[in-house]
């Protein structure tokens, strides 16, 4: 199979061809994907007999929020040009990246199991991004319908280690928690966001990569189907977590602003079933190997 893998210059493009060498990794520079000529070439030049979709404009809150119309061009555009293009060039075989950032807000119950997808808004902080997602599912879900590909999407949590983007004003929490927690001496206190109390699922990149190439070969529904860890930890274990394993002297505190939501966990059950029960790295062991990792 030649799988072409959108986005395969970014942190889970980059690590994935670790794993998997001789699929074809596209940037943006190879293609701008918001272009439909250009995507339409490049489909005729490649001619891949499967697509991993990844490419997206992915961001910080900030980000999201400041710049809500470009992240709904760039990536309904993005989605529509690589969906289209792969039907019009033969592409049977489709597996798209969501996120569970575009889960609604408001959910009654938790963990939230993949009927609860479209049951609600997204929150304010991913509204763009997370009805563009939201859309690429349904495209999937229309094409598949109509001319019978297989086109299915996964819904990953969180994810965090080796190659994510570190030092930067987007940084997830775990990046964020791990440049803090590096750069600090003996002696120093780290602030940390919030009260250290919200749940979160965090997905181990290299999981993540082992994961991919079973979902692409087995993932064969309309299923939005949730990757998370069983692990729901604290942001505040989390952090101590770390800080237990890297031998310095430093003090954690919370600055008791904006939480966000306290939980926001998926089911990973349908995964399960899938794939087997898949044993995921544990947050200790993971966040080690990526501080280990960045400080080299
Ligand atoms: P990333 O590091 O921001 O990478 C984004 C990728 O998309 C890059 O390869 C980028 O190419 C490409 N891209 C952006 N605009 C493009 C365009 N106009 N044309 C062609 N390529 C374009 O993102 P990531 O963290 O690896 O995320 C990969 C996927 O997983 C995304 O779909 C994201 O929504 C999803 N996801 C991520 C997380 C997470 O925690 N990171 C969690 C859940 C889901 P350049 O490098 O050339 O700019």
């Amino acid at each position: 199979m030649k799988v072409l893998v959108t986005g395969g210059s970014g942190f889970l493009g980059q690590r994935l061809k670790i794993y998997k060498p001789d699929w074809y990794y596209l940037s943006s520079r190879d293609c701008d994907l918001t272009n439909s000529i250009a995507t339409s070439e490049l489909f005729q030049d490649v001619k891949p007999s499967a697509v991993l979709h990844l490419a997206a404009r992915v961001g910080g809150i900030k980000d999201n929020v400041m710049n809500q119309g470009e992240y709904y061009y760039q990536n309904v555009m993005i989605n529509t040009n690589v969906i289209h293009q792969a039907y019009l060039n033969g592409v049977n075989r489709l597996l798209a990246a969501l996120s569970t950032c575009a889960y609604p807000d408001n959910l009654s119950h938790y963990p939230f199991t993949e009927e609860d997808f479209l049951q609600g808004p997204p929150t304010y902080t991913n509204f763009s991004y997370g009805y563009t997602k939201r859309m690429l599912h349904i495209q999937c879900q229309a094409y598949r319908r109509q001319y019978g590909v297989n086109y299915s999407t996964f819904c990953p949590t969180n994810i965090y280690g080796s190659g994510d983007h570190f030092d930067s004003l987007s940084s997830h929490f775990v990046a964020a928690l791990i440049t803090k927690v590096a750069k600090a001496k003996d002696g120093d206190t780290i602030e940390l966001w919030g009260t250290g109390a919200p749940l979160r699922q965090q997905l181990y990149v290299d999981d993540l990569c082992e994961i991919i190439p079973l979902l692409l070969e087995k993932h064969n529904t309309i299923e939005p189907l949730i990757v998370a860890p069983n692990e729901n930890l604290s942001i505040a274990e989390m952090s101590a977590l770390l800080k237990s394993q890297v031998h310095k002297n430093i003090k954690i505190i919370y600055n008791n602003n904006l939480d966000g939501q306290f939980r926001k966990d998926g089911s990973n059950e349908k995964l399960k079933e899938l794939i087997g029960n898949y044993k995921f790295t544990k947050f200790k062991e993971g966040v080690l190997k990526t501080y280990n990792e960045y400080e080299q």
